[in-house]
């Protein structure tokens, strides 16, 4: 049985999942918390290669990759010095088996556009909410990829110029208002996001402001793209997808104010859950998009 293992390298746990590569059944799954260094993380990384005894391997990061290079170029969400770093030789070199690497949210996006929410859709806007906001684009049913992997970051588009600094060197994009920390943040500190969308669903007026706020700024973020890149659907997924049920009429009525010139934009839950990474992974493996 030939075996593509997919790896989704998070800021605090490694999840993997090897797929019979013929059939895409899951031959197994787990998952190991982040080393605190670099070389550390390698070597977890190359274990987990070795012990699965895959053919090809995919590795989602937290970042920015050359695709046809292996070489990480921004990766700041992981412990140590990433930049200019080879992963994808390191790992081919030290498991002897063909390392594809990709960022994370386009693996989430890659995973949902064959398994999940955007199965049969062609043109489609993603976005992660978690500790950040990750994003993707597909438009004619292919995953738009860019130079360095860098295409698709609707959470550092700016939404308020005037807003607070943002850890990518900007101030106000996306991120600042429908990440976690910021959905967090703005009810007053003190909660998780779920916390806060649950005390606003009970009508808690901090709670409730602050979902509202985020769900705005994703909504007229989302409105944005969509002119430039029409699209039919916006996928939510990531650990605060949790929230979408509070956050979904904000985002819709910020949509709907823009139907008459971008027309309808559906918001579809993400449905693989958090495995998406790891099988978006091992789809790029698959489908040797990349290297
Ligand atoms: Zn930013």
């Amino acid at each position: 049985m030939a075996v593509t293992l997919g790896i989704d390298v998070g800021g605090t746990a490694i999840k993997w999942v090897a797929r019979d590569t013929a059939t895409g059944e899951v031959a197994g799954r787990g998952g190991v918390p982040t080393p605190g260094d670099r070389d550390t993380i390698v070597e977890a990384l190359v274990a987990l290669a070795r012990a699965a005894d895959p053919d090809r391997v995919g590795l989602a990061v937290p970042g920015h990759v050359d695709r046809a290079t292996g070489v990480v170029r921004f990766l700041p969400n992981l412990p140590g010095r990433w930049s200019g770093f080879p992963l994808g030789d390191t790992v081919t070199g030290a498991t002897g088996r063909p390392t594809r690497l990709l960022n994370d949210a386009r693996a989430f996006c890659l995973a949902e556009l064959r398994l999940g929410a955007a199965r049969g859709l062609t043109d489609v806007l993603f976005l992660t909410l978690g500790t950040g906001v990750g994003g993707g684009v597909v438009t004619g049913g292919r995953l738009l990829v860019g130079a360095d992997d860098r295409l698709g970051e609707i959470g550092h588009t700016t939404y308020d110029r005037a807003g607070p600094a943002c850890g990518c060197g900007s101030r106000g994009c996306l991120e600042m208002y429908a990440s976690g920390p910021a959905i967090a943040a703005a009810a007053g500190g003190g909660r998780t996001p779920a916390e806060v969308a649950g005390a606003a669903a009970g009508g808690e007026p901090a709670a409730a402001g602050a979902i509202a706020r985020a769900g705005r700024a994703i909504g007229e973020s989302i409105a944005s793209v969509a002119a430039l890149l029409p699209s039919t659907a916006l996928v939510v997924g990531g650990g605060v997808a949790g929230a979408l049920p509070a956050l979904r009429p904000h985002v819709e009525a910020a949509l709907a104010a823009r139907e008459p010139f971008i027309g309808p934009v559906r918001v579809l839950a993400a449905e693989l859950g958090d495995e998406a990474g790891a099988t978006g992974a091992a789809l790029a493996a698959e489908e040797g998009s990349g290297r």
